[in-house]
């Protein structure tokens, strides 16, 4: 029951349009000198610290910045091997087409459920240590009923955030019977996945011979929402395709990448802004040498967007949320308040969850601290090691 006070923070970034007293120009709630009370690990109280109320413990973090901890709201931690090589040659001009997946599939399948576990361990704190406070984690490297519900087993320990991704590739052994894959998954797989898991995701993507087409989506999506999961959608990344009209008439939670949009998909991603987020994943155009979503024209039309990494083997294996926001404001000509609330709110907006993302009195208190007096310098010291999670016990810092 002990409250700390958190003193000492030159900037407050919240997020909440209704904080009184705060600096609410682009939307970023903002205080100067401000403190906040926490209290069995929720926010007690926010505001300037002249008024703070009195907390059994303080503590001073001399002068930096707070920002609601980052929602990594797309993941695939859940894999061994690696592809290294694959990404240089990527370098040199080869194209993505969703096949080194198999390889993935294979190294997974072949580890132990301790070494998976460490790797995912492994790869949480890595996230923790740049700020991230919350991650979705999604299977998709197991492809067997017995490799996917372990690999929603072990993400289970670590994210109630976990994503059912049977549908991530056909498996090599199912080749020429994409059929009965399909079965599979929305059979026997997903009952034994079901249970460790509150999202359902495809791979929606006619460009690639080895994701599933728009029919196959929808079955697979249907029989997850019948199974009592939300829906998610990897939509759009390769070329033009039917996965954002998929997850809009679906009413997915969101459709990730959207790389490739027609003017129809922008207005049906407008026109469903408080069901489906599009989520954004520059890291893997810089990954794959790949031209970046036009995030200004989705921001224009009024489409709600979330920022996320995507970390996984293939196409992005950075796990840093702030390397993702530098992109988006470099490469995707997203201002720095518009990259911290796609990365923050616009993460949590995507998984449903109004307990995180915005710092508010009775959300969690998921804080992130900056080793500097603002936001901004999130951006403008790109690649130097400045956010990490404020602990509520007291210690904070990388
Ligand atoms: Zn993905």
């Amino acid at each position: 029951m002990t409250s700390t006070i958190f003193t000492g923070i030159a900037e407050l970034v919240t997020g909440d349009a209704l904080l009184e007293g705060a600096d609410h120009s682009e939307h970023l709630g903002r205080l100067s000198d401000a403190a906040v009370v926490v209290q069995d690990g929720l926010i007690a109280w926010v505001g300037p610290a002249a008024e703070a109320p009195a907390a059994d413990e303080s503590q001073d973090v001399g002068g930096r910045a707070v920002i609601p901890g980052f929602v990594d709201s797309h993941s695939h931690l859940v894999f061994a091997g690696d592809r290294s090589a694959e990404f240089a040659a990527r370098m040199t001009g080869v194209r993505y087409d969703g096949g080194g997946i198999a390889t993935s599939v294979r190294a997974t399948r072949a580890a132990s459920d301790d070494l998976l576990r460490t790797l995912v361990a492994r790869r949480v704190a890595e996230m923790h240590a740049q700020g991230t406070t919350t991650v979705e984690i999604k299977s998709g490297y197991g492809l067997s009923v017995q490799d996917e519900a372990r690999s929603l087993r072990i993400a289970a320990e670590f994210s109630s955030e976990t994503t059912f991704l049977g549908a991530h590739v056909v498996p090599q052994e199912f080749a020429g019977r994409r059929c009965e894959y399909v079965d599979l998954v929305t059979g026997e797989m997903l009952s034994a996945c079901a249970p460790h898991a509150r999202w359902i995701d495809v791979f929606c993507e006619p460009h690639s011979a080895h994701a599933f087409t728009e029919d196959e989506a929808r079955v697979v999506l249907c029989a997850g929402r019948d199974a009592g999961l939300g829906l998610r959608v990897h939509g759009n990344q390769l070329g033009h395709g039917p996965g954002v009209r998929l997850a809009v008439e679906l009413g997915a939670a969101s459709v990730d990448h959207c790389t490739f949009l027609s003017a129809d998909d922008v207005e049906r991603l407008a026109s469903a802004a408080e069901t489906t987020v599009a989520t954004l994943l520059p890291g893997v155009e810089f990954s794959t040498r790949s031209p970046y979503p036009d995030a200004r024209r989705l921001i224009d039309a009024g489409v709600s967007i979330a920022l996320a990494s995507d970390c996984n083997p293939g196409t992005c294996y950075s796990s840093s949320i702030p390397f993702v926001l530098a992109l988006a404001v470099r490469e995707m000509r997203l201002t720095p308040a518009e990259a911290l609330l796609a990365a923050t709110s616009g993460g949590a907006k995507s998984l449903r969850r109004k307990d995180i993302g915005v710092i508010c009195v009775g959300n969690r208190a998921d804080l992130t601290v900056l080793d500097a007096p603002s936001y901004l310098h999130l951006f403008y010291r790109a690649g130097v090691p400045i956010a990490g999670v404020l602990d509520p016990a007291g210690r904070h810092g990388n």
